[in-house]
């Protein structure tokens, strides 16, 4: 790459945060399978403890695989920091623990992944942080659930399982308005199809687990520092603007500015609760992301053409996936995901919650199981599986009543997936 240009996308995908080992040459990003670094001396050792100088000291809290994935992934949304974590939900757990403090309150689309809904609802109560549910299709609801111990505003991009697009411009005024950050799930979108961060979003978080490693090989998530927020108003981040006495006394907005955030959820929510991604998983999901661009162009292909072939078929009742022209979300996708509305849809059978449960079983193609992602294609029935556990009204707001079916479409051949579906729709009767 010549200095003066500004790489594009494709170009980020593949190179963004690596280089040749300058040991051995190596040019795949090599796996650094070790849980420590040594120091070059006393001085070196005492500095980097005290954050006088980055550099590696433990793998619980930094390892050179994990930090070539957080420099491409904060390259490719365009943040100023990442950091790479265990899962998507460690990554979720680690921005919370940054922002909230026992009593306070965030608000969260009720448009969840159903573990998200879980960890908000009930985990996190355990610590006192509280979520007040809005709705993503009402910016106005968002409005309303404001109140003074609001401390953060929380969305998907497109949102899981329903397949719909989320106005993140319209939610990021009323944040602006509240004087809280943003956070962004871009984890069905991926940055190939949308970014969160041009259209006012503060913080991004990912399950890497889905499309950024794109082979279901391995969990893992992220956390990127969109670099926009100011963490010091009216001291009501304490972690970032208040004195950490365990290091000196050193607050971290002050020190670190624009990266504030992703410095403190690692050297402090990462250091002490320990949810570090294993340098292998990093390697798996940096050798993903090399492809991202070329699977999410080919997932996309995919998820429309099949989405044409179920909103024609006489056993469907509806489709939902924001890349048909004519669904109520596609003027959201245009503007949000201009390539393409992701691979993640749902549909409903006429035949109800059996309909649903004959349906996965009689396909052949389609992986009956619990994850988005993948190159090859999934089916689930939320009702009986993810969302079973919430109650049939938090079903249905959700978009995951008793007849909805889930596709994350793969990159196989379409014909090939739509005569899967073909034929087991067939069966049904
Ligand atoms: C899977 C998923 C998560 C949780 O990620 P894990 O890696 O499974 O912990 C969070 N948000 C969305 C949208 C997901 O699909």
């Amino acid at each position: 790459m010549s200095e003066d240009r500004i790489p594009g996308f494709d170009t980020l995908a593949v190179h963004a945060g690596a280089q040749p080992d300058p040991t051995t040459g190596a040019r795949a990003t090599p796996i650094y399978q070790t849980s420590s670094f040594v120091f070059d001396d006393a001085d070196h050792a005492a500095s980097l403890f005290g954050l006088e100088a980055f550099g590696n000291i433990y793998t619980r809290i930094g390892n050179p695989t994990c930090a070539v994935l957080e420099e491409r992934v904060a390259a490719l949304e365009g943040g100023t920091a990442a950091l790479a974590v265990a899962s998507g939900h460690a990554a979720q757990h680690l921005v919370f623990y940054t922002i909230m403090d026992p009593g306070d309150e965030f608000i969260a689309a009720r448009q969840l992944y159903g573990g998200s809904i879980n960890q908000f609802g009930q985990s996190f109560k355990k610590s006192d942080w509280n979520v007040v549910w809005a709705d993503a299709d009402n910016i106005e609801s968002f409005e309303k659930a404001v109140t003074p111990r609001t401390k953060a505003i929380f969305v998907e991009s497109i949102a899981n399982p329903g397949g719909r697009v989320t106005d993140i411009a319209a939610i990021s005024q009323v944040a602006r308005r509240a004087g809280v950050p943003l956070i962004v799930d871009n984890t069905l979108a991926s940055p190939y199809l949308c970014n969160p961060f041009e259209h006012g979003a503060d913080i991004i978080v990912h399950s890497a687990t889905k499309f950024l490693g794109g082979h279901g090989n391995s969990i893992g998530g992220v956390i990127v520092d969109g670099g926009t927020f100011n963490w010091s108003r009216e001291g009501r981040y304490p972690m970032l603007s208040k004195p950490n006495e365990s290091y000196g006394g050193l607050i971290f907005h002050e020190t670190f500015g624009n990266f504030a955030f992703a410095i403190a959820c690692r050297m402090v929510g990462l250091r002490d609760y320990g949810p570090a991604l294993s340098p292998f998983n990093a390697f798996l999901i940096l050798t993903g992301i090399e492809t991202l661009p070329l699977r999410m162009q080919k997932h996309c292909e995919n998820a429309l053409a099949i989405s044409e072939f179920l909103d024609a078929h006489d056993k469907v009742a509806w489709v939902n996936y924001a890349g048909l022209p004519g669904d109520r979300h596609h003027n959201l996708a245009e503007k949000y995901c201009p390539r393409g509305a992701g691979a993640v849809l749902t549909f409903g059978l006429k035949g109800g919650y059996e309909a649903g449960l004959q349906l996965v079983s009689n396909v052949y193609l389609f992986s009956l199981l619990a994850n988005i992602g993948d190159t090859r294609s999934l089916i689930l029935h939320p009702a009986s599986t993810t969302h079973r556990q919430l109650t049939e009204q938090q079903r249905s707001a959700a978009g995951a009543g008793s007849d909805v079916v889930r596709l994350s479409v793969g990159i196989e051949d379409k014909e090939d997936l739509i005569a899967d579906l073909e034929a087991a729709l067939e069966s049904l009767p």
